[in-house]
């Protein structure tokens, strides 16, 4: 039995002052503030507050929409090269993700699916990573080829395909199931089919890469949508008399939706306007990072686009294409941008996405919940992460 002490905990939904979490056996056994358990003789105590006196601790952040990071692109890496990732990632405090594809040929896009679940399903046997922390893939993310031609944003016209059934389930059987999300647009011949089909079988369906009205974004809802994708980006914009795909994102209170907030993407006001629209509840922060996430100015590969990152912006011609942006970051700038709390930027980040794509009981902490927790300073700065209960 490990026992972490600090000085305060995020459940997220409730905060609790000098915690003490309780792992055993890469799960958590109990959460309690120090007052209300006693520490059993027989246990290992890291006291996190010896180091960093006003330690928060909190569920792992979860990053639903990730293209790569440290020169990895997660739709050409070798098997061997994702464990670095995963490393990168959890520097970050990210414990779990889901790798995202982009528009590629379907060939290349199945070959890379295959590659994805020999990945998540070695990730779930958690002896293959003895002490090292890393974050775990644990379903992917179809960006694309469903997405409009009008808002493709970088994805390669002739990579974008219309929605079949039949396509789906090519992409499903190669990915073996393990496809947990998929972005769509909705107005597409046959979208509204694939979307029902998906949401049967419990994929996280979000609409995006979309030209819709509102009525289309509505009917998407009513056949199994939940969720929107980079909310702002890649949609028809918001408009007065037409609210399309944005107005049904923003006021519709059974959608979850979630956004790039790097600055970059989208102006910081109009991040506190999503924010205020989704509320602390339905607002999921995600990073669509490219390769070139932690690493120098340069050209890197997002699947089969090549791209030229130049002052944490990745772009290719005039059009930006992912970000650089890490879950931490993300993190500190919706408390920048918004005013929200640490606790709200850290649900954002961790009980919202678990929620929206369906992860079970990941993103919080509870007694029988995974041992994936982030220590952080009270300014969000990552001070440590730990994974299945591995710490380093
Ligand atoms: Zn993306």
């Amino acid at each position: 039995m490990i026992i972490i002490a600090a000085h305060r905990l995020y459940t997220p939904s409730h905060e609790i002052l000098d915690p003490l979490v309780f792992i055993d056996d890469g799960t958590v056994r109990a959460v309690s503030s120090r007052a209300e358990q006693e520490v059993p003789n027989n246990a290992t105590v890291i006291d996190l507050t010896t180091h960093h006196s006003e330690a928060i601790l909190a569920p792992g952040f979860l990053d639903i929409h990730v293209h790569g990071g440290a020169g990895i692109d997660v739709t050409r890496a070798a098997l061997t090269d994702i464990p670095h990732l995963n490393k990168f990632l959890a520097t970050h405090g990210v414990t779990g993700y889901f790798p995202t594809t982009v528009a590629a040929p379907l060939a290349e896009t199945c070959a890379a699916l295959e590659r994805l679940a020999d990945a998540i399903e070695s990730a779930q046997n958690p002896g293959t990573h003895g002490t090292n922390v890393e974050a775990r893939p644990l379903g992917i993310h179809l960006e694309g080829p469903f997405l409009s031609h009008k808002r493709r944003g970088v994805h390669p016209p002739e990579n974008l395909l219309e929605p079949t059934v039949e396509i789906f389930d090519r992409l499903w059987q190669a990915a073996r199931g393990h496809v947990t999300m998929m972005t769509i647009a909705p107005e597409l011949p046959g979208a509204i089919e694939v979307i029902a089909q998906a949401a049967r079988r419990k994929v996280c369906v979000s609409i995006g890469h979309s030209d819709a009205v509102m009525e289309t974004a509505r009917a998407a809802v009513k056949a199994g949508a939940r969720h929107a994708t980079h909310t702002f980006n890649a949609m028809r914009p918001l408009d007065h008399r037409e609210p399309g795909i944005l107005g049904e994102t923003l006021t519709n209170g059974q959608l979850t939706a979630d956004i790039i907030a790097d600055g970059i993407h989208v102006a910081p006001e109009m991040v506190e306007l999503f924010l205020k629209a989704k509320g602390i509840e339905r607002a999921v922060l995600i990073t669509d990072a490219t390769a070139a996430a932690g690493m120098p100015d340069g050209t890197y590969q997002l699947g089969p686009i090549r791209v030229e990152v130049k002052d944490g912006r990745c772009m290719v011609g005039n059009q930006l294409a992912g970000s650089v942006l890490t879950m931490d970051r993300a993190v500190r700038n919706v408390t920048k941008f918004a005013g929200w709390s640490l606790q709200h930027g850290v649900r954002s980040a961790t009980l919202n996405p678990a929620v929206a794509v369906g992860l079970g009981n990941r993103g919080r902490l509870a007694t029988g919940t995974e041992a994936d927790l982030v220590v952080l300073s009270p300014d969000g700065e990552v001070k440590r992460t730990i994974v299945h209960g591995v710490t380093a």
